[in-house]
């Protein structure tokens, strides 16, 4: 029970909640609290109230047996759900409120794209129409529920969105240009972008996680009814096809139950793995090695040859997906391989190197505020210190210790300032000559995605993957000049294999068709707050019914962003 306290006065009313008992509020009452006024409710009733005055959105929370023995686990099914959407008539809020125009052309440019998806099938068949058929992602990672522990939160999304503040600035005075790329969803609320299906905390996932596959099971039929039967929309047919799985490697492995991931990478120095890193090629088995970042790897021809797993996970059987190579249904992610992965690596190694020249950390702060000052930014870490770039002595391995990854663009960017303002110093030494090239091409490789748009023209697409791939090859020479030099800097991890695939995909895509989907389009750093949030909802609720009352909460706070104009106040 949750009691409710109104306490009045003359002209206006504070409304609170507090989980104390009864008999505990009933007492401040004697204490001479005399103008509260108590209401005891009971959740479930609370949230129908709170659905009737529209301060909650109205929609069923099904209930699921995984065979968890405490209880049946709660799910906002994806039909339910947008089914409630088109109901209010906001169906449109899933392709950034345009004409349906840029349903077909998605279609169209797809099609030319992944010429063997089993979704061009049904177009073709006649069993779902472009212009009323909405792509939408799948989304999964783990928040921080109570006491640190994990909890998974699964959610969905549409891939064409209102684009970001660089794509923006770019085409301000192009609108045709802007409207052929259209927009990645990286603008607005994420409340009113990303939408939430289920959460599970840690302790529910039963052994060897056999709970949470019968959950993903659940969640793949009703995906997989969205897509085939679909929604009623005025009275017209729409599907909701979900056509890739975006997150961090970790929720693919879950997923997918890949037998080919980042975990079997060789921890030492020509040790072999055997089972291979990557659930898209076969690199890291024999004769498959990752780590030559050049235009034509020789695991390029192992693409799509052997699946990644032993039985084909229920996503994968239920819904449409390239037939040529299912594994492609799971997307690398850019931003945890580059902005949380590969870039740490290189700027807190790249900062050590110049160290060399440089006296010591301070020498480069006083540029560094400057620059920022003049940008007006600022970095969550602060500063850089022999702290934030995670290095104890000049023997040992930078690890780079912040955590933010906006931090690494701007600190990729200052990299790249700092080079040109000391151009001399660094012409004259290799390895920070090849810092300064490698900080350059990432830089503009990111700023050419960021401003493109959710489709790449040629022009976009090729410079974006050219400079993406400059600056593996850079980050490559680096890697061998430190080895000769006998010093431990530059790691090479699967994350930057992972990012050979996504510039070699992107320039291969622009150098044979006339746009190719730009793979911000799938990263997931918008779905990364969302699970924050609802990490902090999971925090603030009772620890028995985590997973309910979280979505109850969700409900609540979704429908101050999708439904403000129903709130009855
Ligand atoms: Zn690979």
């Amino acid at each position: 029970m949750v009691q409710v306290v109104l306490t009045g006065v003359s002209v206006a009313y504070k409304i609170g909640f507090t989980h104390d008992p009864l008999e505990r509020v009933q007492g401040y009452l004697q204490d001479g609290y005399s103008r509260m006024h108590l209401i005891s409710v009971s959740v479930s009733s609370l949230l129908a109230k709170f659905k009737e005055f529209g301060f909650a959105l109205d929609i069923p929370i099904s209930k699921i047996d995984v065979g968890y023995p405490k209880g049946l686990m709660p799910m906002i099914r994806p039909t339910d759900f947008y089914a409630h959407l088109a109901g209010l008539d906001k169906i449109s809020l899933l392709y950034a409120e345009q004409d349906t125009q840029v349903l077909s052309k998605f279609w169209a440019r797809f099609a030319v794209l992944e010429p063997w998806n089993t979704i061009n099938d049904s177009f073709e068949a006649g069993t779902m129409v472009p212009e009323r058929t909405i792509p939408l992602l799948l989304h999964g990672d783990e928040a921080r529920s109570r006491k640190h522990l994990p909890m998974m939160v699964v959610n969905t999304h549409p891939i064409i969105g209102y684009g970001c503040k660089a794509y923006e600035n770019w085409f301000s005075d192009a609108p045709l240009m802007k409207n052929q790329a259209g927009g990645v969803s990286l603008k607005g609320s994420v409340l009113a972008t990303r939408f939430l299906h289920f959460v599970m905390p840690k302790k529910c996932y039963g052994p060897d996680s056999v709970f949470l596959d019968r959950m993903f099971d659940e969640l793949a039929k009703d995906l997989a009814r969205l897509q085939t039967e679909g929604i009623q929309v005025n009275g017209e047919r729409w599907h909701l096809p979900i056509i890739a799985a975006t997150g961090d490697w970790q929720f693919f492995a879950k997923l997918g139950r890949l037998t080919r991931c980042y975990t079997h990478v060789s921890k030492r120095s020509g040790q072999k793995t055997l089972n291979g890193i990557c659930h898209l090629c076969c690199a890291g088995q024999a004769n498959y090695p990752w780590e030559d970042f050049v235009d034509a790897p020789l695991w390029m021809p192992s693409v799509g040859t052997e699946e990644p797993w032993e039985q084909t996970p229920s996503l994968i059987r239920r819904l449409h997906c390239d037939s040529s190579n299912r594994a492609t249904f799971f997307r690398p992610d850019f931003w945890h391989c580059l902005h949380l992965g590969a870039g740490k690596a290189f700027i807190a190694s790249a900062v050590v190197e110049w160290l060399r020249v440089v006296p010591g950390c301070s020498d480069l702060q006083s540029p560094h505020y400057t620059w920022l000052t003049n940008r007006n930014e600022k970095l969550y870490c602060r500063c850089i210190s022999e702290t934030t770039m995670g290095f104890d002595s000049l023997q040992k391995l930078p690890s780079g210790g912040w955590q933010k990854a906006s931090d690494t663009t701007l600190l990729m960017e200052f990299l790249e300032h700092f080079c040109e303002c000391h151009s001399e110093v660094a012409r004259g030494d290799a390895i920070l000559h090849w810092v300064w090239v490698a900080a350059t091409n990432i830089n503009l490789s990111i700023r050419t995605l960021y401003q493109g748009g959710l489709w790449l023209d040629q022009h976009h697409g090729r410079t974006a993957a050219v400079c993406g791939l400059n600056f593996l090859k850079a980050y490559g020479h680096l890697v061998s000049l430190c080895l000769r030099a006998d010093r431990d800097r530059f790691p090479v991890t699967p994350k930057f294999h992972m990012l050979h695939h996504l510039f070699l995909e992107l320039k291969i895509n622009s150098g044979k068709h006339s746009w190719a989907l730009n793979m911000l389009g799938t990263s997931v750093q918008q779905d990364e707050t969302f699970v924050g949030i609802l990490g902090r909802h999971s925090r603030r609720v009772g620890p028995v019914h985590t997973a309910l009352r979280s979505l109850q909460r969700y409900l609540a706070h979704a429908a101050e962003h999708l439904t403000p104009e129903f709130r009855q106040v």
